[in-house]
């Protein structure tokens, strides 16, 4: 799960890392009145959840309120890479000396974070990384011992960070590291990171990625989530505890397992066939589960068929069955539907099917097949 900038910002401020003063706007009168309060210079911002804002034009400095309120107006009415702007950030404007990068994520070879440094900060550090990856300074960090204050330094010097910022840039390196330990991020980063004209260091931008795995532990950062940006059908399938993953094929896919749903997907490929969404209901799946994840699937206006794939094991075959056959009652769906049903009350759940309009088959192969030519005979 991304983060906005300003939310990003004011969880890094919480662990003493230095922002600037600024609050959120939804309307250009908001942001007036927050630059007029900030004393008119301000940099107002796009708060949408892509990268590369500034060369959007989602980023602009503002002289004065009257200013704000204009530049306000405009960017709330962007939209940058297809997401629509709802809210701008309207922060005091920083006199920028120099951009730093500074940012911590999971190095997976390393089986450890990683937090990287570099002197050529700003909105082009992929190109860095790419043509000059020796100017990104690394230090893997032991999860247990955390960041140490040597290497805070050795990144300080590696940067050719002047000496009289090593002290500032200490306290946010720890401050980083603590924001993305404590909140289970897989990203924390401060780009730029700046060095302003009276010679402070401030994190200007800001970007969190949270580990979804770990939002249980997290009540207060979940409720951060920006309903706004994810599709809807994710968002109805999260709440039946379904695991959904809309694509951009035809064949929709209800399989339990996840391992069992991206083999089903490998086959539909194999088969010439292109799935048009992951989906695992889980263990134990009831039949409301299922119906509610029958009506995500058919929701995709691009489906031709459906391929249900369910081992029985601690779901159940009846079980599944009911579900489908409620759903079918419910939605009527149009498209033709491919069955492959074994495992626990396999029998009894085919049994339930038997008399519905469903394509069955026995094994895996046979079901794709079956579900690309159901899907091409509708095109
Ligand atoms: P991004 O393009 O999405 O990464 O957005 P950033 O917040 O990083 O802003 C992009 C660039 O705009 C920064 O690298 C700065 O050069 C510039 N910028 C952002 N905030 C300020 C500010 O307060 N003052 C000045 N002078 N420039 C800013
Ligand atoms: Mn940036």
């Amino acid at each position: 799960m991304k983060l906005h900038e300003y939310q990003s910002k004011l969880i890094f401020a919480e662990y003493g890392v230095p922002i600037p003063q600024g609050r959120v706007a939804a309307t250009a009168s908001e942001a007036k009145q927050i630059a007029h309060e900030l004393g008119g210079r301000v940099v107002v911002k796009s708060q949408v959840l892509v990268g590369g804002r500034g060369k959007a034009g989602g980023i602009r400095l503002a002289k004065n309120p009257g200013e704000a309120e204009e530049l306000a107006t405009q960017i709330l009415s962007m939209e940058i890479k297809g997401l629509p702007v709802r809210k701008v950030l309207v922060d005091e404007a920083a006199d920028i000396e120099k951009e730093i990068y500074l940012g911590i994520t999971n190095d997976r070879a390393a089986r450890r974070p990683v937090m990287m440094a570099s002197s050529e900060g700003g909105v082009d550090i992929e190109e860095v990384a790419r043509v000059t990856p020796e100017k990104i300074i690394k230090a893997h960090i032991d999860p247990l011992l955390g960041l140490q204050g040597y290497q805070a330094r050795d990144i300080a010097a590696g940067i050719d960070l002047p000496r009289e910022h090593w002290r500032a840039f200490g306290v946010i390196a720890a401050g980083l590291w603590q924001a993305y330990k404590k909140s289970d991020a897989n990203l924390a980063e401060i780009n730029p990171l700046v060095i302003t004209a009276d010679s402070k260091l401030l994190a200007v931008d800001g970007k969190m990625v949270l580990d979804d795995n770990a939002l249980f532990r997290h009540p207060d950062l979940a409720d951060k989530r920006d309903l706004d940006i994810e599709d809807d059908s994710e968002i109805e399938a999260r709440k039946y505890g379904l695991s959904y993953i809309k694509l951009d094929g035809d064949i929709g896919c209800m399989v339990n397992g996840a391992g069992l749903a991206m083999t089903t997907m490998d086959v539909i490929k194999h088969f010439g066939g292109e799935p048009a969404n992951f989906l695992d209901i889980g263990g134990g799946a009831n039949a409301e589960k299922v119906a509610a994840a029958f009506r995500i699937i058919l929701s995709d206006k691009n489906i031709k068929a459906v391929l249900i794939n369910i081992f029985g094991g601690i779901t159940r075959g009846d079980e599944v069955a009911r579900g489908i056959l409620a759903a079918m009652e419910e939605i009527k769906p149009e498209v033709p539907m491919v069955v492959r049903l074994v495992g626990t009350n396999a029998e009894e759940g085919r049994q339930l099917i038997a008399d519905a309009d469903m394509i069955t088959a026995e094994t895996l192969a046979g079901a794709a097949q079956k579900a690309v030519a159901a899907a091409e005979g509708g095109k």
